[in-house]
């Protein structure tokens, strides 16, 4: 007879921190069908470990058991795959204005979303509005909340920086991993919105072959998302990437951090909405649905000029990029819709002399991610469930983990 999911109580059976169960997780979620046999081999394990592991598994829901498969030599096996629905995580992107929150299966499909807006919330405000989204959206789904496997958010980084492209004053160091976790019974993991865009990148869009890349996130601001060598770079402080304030005008705009001439003044999308006429401009800005912003088209005129002023800016900072990191390619993405990227991208090709050349004279392809303006949190999402089923998960994204 076909054994029942228990259901499960609390959350100790989806939360426990093993390395084996994870190897078992992993080796299901790569093949489809694998026996006991194949998972003890694959993970060499011993077979009396992968028996409890996978009985455990199994009555937790994670594992689906197929009908026994008849052998050459030996008993019939079952085949085991991993059960899309056994779980589920969260991922929210967080702006000064809107926040969205998708909720993703265990193979990082979608299954729903929400939007809210607010106004530059301060910290405590926000994580009041986070979890009752949380709520909000398992409720909504129908589903059980002990198979809530974590939280990702994404927001502007790094934290410590205010002003306009960050969320809101009282942000600066604070601990939201620390502040959620005590209000939430489930791991919660932060990520600057560029990594996690890039995380998205890497594990569902078009960077999944590559090792080696940088996500330029066009947000309000401007950030990269470094992906080296399977790995997302945060630097000393998290902010490693942050390229938005590199200086690329001498004499150049104002910029709030108090110097002039930062490449953020020129490639992002408040210098985009500074070329509308005021109207306009307040109109966009105001617009925290971005259904504005995905109305425009690359032909329009104010999109054309900031096209033309931007693409030198962005070529020197992909020059820069391409110098010191060496990366396979630089995808492009981020809040900025996908028809004003491609042709944000022609442009840069039509750059010959500061184009997007590598120090070895080889073309470094710039290249337009998804154009899913939700990739950040998908990212976010992501980040639990691997978390939950990669065993090198942590080492790969040398994610912070307050949770360990
Ligand atoms: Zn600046």
């Amino acid at each position: 007879m076909k054994k029942q999911p228990k259901s499960v109580t609390g959350t100790n059976l989806l939360h426990a921190k093993n390395h084996n169960r994870r190897a078992v997780l992993d080796a299901v979620r790569r093949h489809d069908g694998l026996s006991r046999a194949d998972i003890t081999r694959i993970t060499n394990l011993s077979a009396q470990t992968i028996s409890n592991l996978v009985g455990e598994l199994e009555d937790s829901g994670l594992l689906l058991a197929g009908e026994p498969i008849r052998q050459k030599r030996g008993q019939p096996a079952r085949p085991y795959r991993l059960n899309p629905d056994g779980g589920y995580a969260i991922g929210f992107q967080l702006t000064g204005t809107q926040f969205d929150a998708v909720l993703v299966n265990l193979l990082g499909k979608e299954r729903a979303r929400i939007s809210q807006q607010f106004n530059h919330p301060n910290p405590e405000q926000a994580i009041e509005l986070l979890i009752d989204a949380t709520h909000r959206i398992i409720s909504d789904c129908g589903l059980d909340p002990a198979r809530n496997i974590g939280i990702g958010i994404a927001m502007p980084g790094p934290v410590g920086i205010a002003g306009p492209t960050g969320i809101a004053p009282g942000w600066e160091g604070f601990d939201i991993v620390a502040a959620l976790s005590e209000k939430i019974d489930c791991p919660v993991f932060v990520e600057n919105d560029a990594d996690a865009a890039a995380i998205s990148e890497k594990l569902y869009g078009n960077a999944r072959t590559l090792e080696n890349f940088v996500y330029v996130f066009v947000g309000y601001g401007l950030g990269a998302g470094l992906f080296m060598d399977n790995q997302i770079i945060h630097g000393t402080n998290g902010a490693a990437g942050e390229i938005g304030h590199l200086p690329v005008e001498p004499q150049g705009r104002d910029c709030p951090c108090g110097r002039k001439g930062c490449l953020e003044r020129y490639v992002s999308l408040l210098a985009l909405y500074d070329e509308f006429d005021a109207a306009d401009r307040d109109a966009l800005l105001n617009d925290t649905t971005l259904n504005r912003l995905a109305q425009l088209s690359p032909d329009d005129e104010p999109v054309k000029r900031w096209i033309k002023q931007a693409a030198p800016h962005l070529a020197t900072a992909v020059q820069i990029l391409g110098s010191m990191l060496d990366p396979q390619a630089v995808m492009l993405g981020g809040l900025l819709p996908e028809p004003i990227v491609k042709a944000l991208l022609d442009e840069l090709s039509n750059l010959e002399v500061t184009g997007s050349r590598t120090p070895l004279g080889n073309a470094l392809p710039v290249q337009a991610g998804v154009g899913n303006l939700l990739s950040a949190a998908m990212g976010a999402a992501a980040l639990p469930i691997y978390h939950e089923l990669v065993p090198d998960f942590q080492n790969m994204l040398k994610i912070r983990d307050a949770n360990a």
